[in-house]
């Protein structure tokens, strides 16, 4: 550790008015506060009514039906798997015996909140027992349970409200795939949550949306419901109460920033003309427009378990031709990498269960491991993936994800080869499989590095926890080095080496990558016009000697600021 970085690293705490936390999303948005609210507390045991039960059992059918009514509108505008769910849940809300238990327990005195929470217990205890299916709808139960006790107690509702008069600023301790399910860019002005670092789930969604967010900012969930806030998603700056000036002035530096980097186009490219193809990485069709509207020439990571994450069975095989073939075709000519279902830690799939507990989900059967229970998943992913491949134009190829070891990688190539498709590729996301790269590549048809992974397995830094930040940094020379490393043992066998983690939407660091040898970056859309002009502002040589004192630098804070000394067209686009 250099003498000028200081040890223990500061964990920053809020002041009244302003707080800080790590922004991993660009941009200012502004808006009232609204606080997801976690758990709903349980109503007492003892709570009674007044005395009118009639009025107190009609409190109760109306809180249940609004409940259902919200229920079905957030469905609607979710659409597909979403709108499926919601509407079971809203159903399950109306179930008239549902409503007979309230009566007869408000009958006997008992408030209608406590009465709601018992007889929801009766269907709970009922699917619990079921096991299987049945089991993993207990969370749904719940969930209207809550809604319904929070109307009749008065606490905030939880869940993310779907409409809302403004766009708000969504605070959570940290959001989770099913809370953002219904979320969209016109609703949210920005994320800030107190958990999470620069590559958890939220930092990922909300770079995708294109909306600002900070992260791991403590006390934002002190933050009352209605309080105007101004999120700089770069700075990672928080302010409350700002004034109308405040935001306009920031909101006019915003747009003026991005419109300067707009103004470039085209391929990726350095300013000598070296290309850098540059890439989206997408979840679904749904994050195709953003995609296209950003100018990228491919999709670099498609993360195919985003489309099945709140499933409890397989998606058919034609839902899955589908779901590739509408990625694939809106790039003719162009490359699509499609990522095989990477299950577990932070993306459990309910239809993937690994096969016994596991203390430590991030180091347990997931990713690629998952597939060695689950052979048959695999096999018809493959399959559909080939059948989508065929009638397009756009050239597929597909990797698998949490490769440690030559042997697995070889696994995967062949029963790509076998499915009929002719391009086969490892994610670089685990330190073993960086140190013997030259061993792997003579195995696969190309690499992508997934930063994320590697970052927190080389740093043994769980990726979801906010107090670790400093470990996740992409910057850290130790990741440079496994960079590097996997791009020149790829170049050397004529392989292509890409960057799909968070870090190449980094427009400093991802001169840094393609001085370090790396091929092609792939990211969230709204972030490719600021790589693209960082990019066209530098030469190859300038990237080059960018990497080569980072990589020489003795912490990351230090790796940065030496890259920037080499990279000086940076300033003209603020970056
Ligand atoms: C990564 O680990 O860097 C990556 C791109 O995959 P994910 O974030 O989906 O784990
Ligand atoms: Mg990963």
């Amino acid at each position: 550790m250099s003498s000028s970085t200081p040890w223990p690293p500061s964990r920053r705490r809020p002041d009244v008015d302003r707080m800080a936390g790590v922004g991993v999303s660009p941009g200012v948005g502004a808006g009232p506060a609204h606080l997801l609210v976690g758990e709903i507390p349980e109503p007492p045991a003892d709570a009674r009514h007044d005395g009118d039960a009639a009025a107190e059992t009609a409190r109760a059918v109306v809180a249940l039906e609004r409940v259902a009514a919200d229920l079905e509108a957030r469905g609607v505008q979710a659409g597909g798997t979403a709108e499926d769910v919601l509407e079971a849940q809203a159903m399950m809300a109306r179930d008239p015996e549902l409503v007979e238990g309230v009566s007869a327990l408000v009958g006997g005195g008992m408030a209608a909140s406590r009465a709601v929470y018992q007889a929801f217990q009766k269907y709970r205890d009922m699917l619990a027992s079921a096991g299987g299916y049945l089991a993993e709808r207990v969370a749904d139960l719940d969930d209207i349970r809550d809604r319904v006790v929070a109307l009749l107690t008065g606490v905030p509702m939880p869940g993310v409200p779907v409409d809302a008069a403004v766009p708000y600023v969504l605070i959570a301790r940290d959001l989770a795939p099913a809370d953002t399910a219904v979320l969209s860019r016109d609703l949210v002005a920005a994320f800030v949550t107190e958990e999470g670092g620069p590559t958890s789930h939220t930092a990922i969604l909300a770079r995708a949306m294109g909306v600002p967010a900070v992260v791991a900012c403590a006390g934002a969930t002190a933050i009352t419901s209605g309080t105007p806030v101004l999120v700089d998603g770069t700075s990672g700056i928080v302010r409350l109460m700002p004034s109308d000036e405040e935001v306009a002035e920031a909101r006019d530096a915003a747009a003026a920033r991005q419109a300067a980097l707009s103004a470039v186009t085209g391929p990726g490219r350095t300013s000598d003309g070296h290309p850098v193809p540059l890439l989206a990485n997408v979840g679904g069709p749904g994050d195709l427009p953003a995609a296209l509207a950003n100018g990228a020439e491919g999709v670099g990571l498609y993360r195919t378990e985003f489309l099945f994450l709140d499933r409890a069975a397989p998606p058919s095989a034609a839902e899955q031709v589908e779901a590739y073939r509408a990625v694939l075709a809106a790039f003719p000519g162009g490359r699509v990498v499609v990522r095989t279902l990477d299950a577990g830690a932070d993306k459990p799939l309910a239809f993937l269960p690994p096969p016994g507990h596991e203390p430590n989900p991030a180091l347990g059967e997931r990713g690629l491991r998952m597939f060695r229970v689950h052979q048959e998943v695999m096999a018809a992913q493959l399959g559909a993936l080939a059948v989508a491949a065929a009638g397009t134009e756009a050239k597929l190829q597909v990797m698998a994800p949490m490769v440690a070891t030559r042997a697995e990688a070889e696994w995967f190539v062949r029963a790509c080869r076998s499915a009929g498709l002719p391009e086969a590729g490892i994610m670089i996301e685990i330190p073993a499989a960086a140190l013997r790269a030259a061993d792997l590549a003579g195995a696969v048809d190309f690499f992508s590095i997934g930063t994320n992974d590697l970052a927190q397995y080389t740093f043994a830094a769980d990726r979801q926890l906010s107090g670790l930040t400093e470990l996740q940094d992409p910057w850290q020379p130790a990741l440079l080095d496994l960079i590097h490393g996997a791009a020149v043992a790829a170049s050397a066998q004529g392989k292509g080496c890409g960057v799909c983690g968070e870090a190449a939407a980094d427009p400093v660091l991802a001169c840094v990558l393609v001085g370090l040898g790396v091929t092609s970056l792939s990211m969230a859309s709204p972030a490719l016009p600021a790589v693209r002009a960082a990019l066209a502002r530098h030469s190859l040589d300038q990237c080059v000697l960018a990497a080569v004192d980072a990589r020489g630098a003795p912490s990351a804070e230090i790796a940065r600021a030496a890259a920037r000394a080499h990279l000086p067209g940076l300033a003209d686009l603020a970056l």
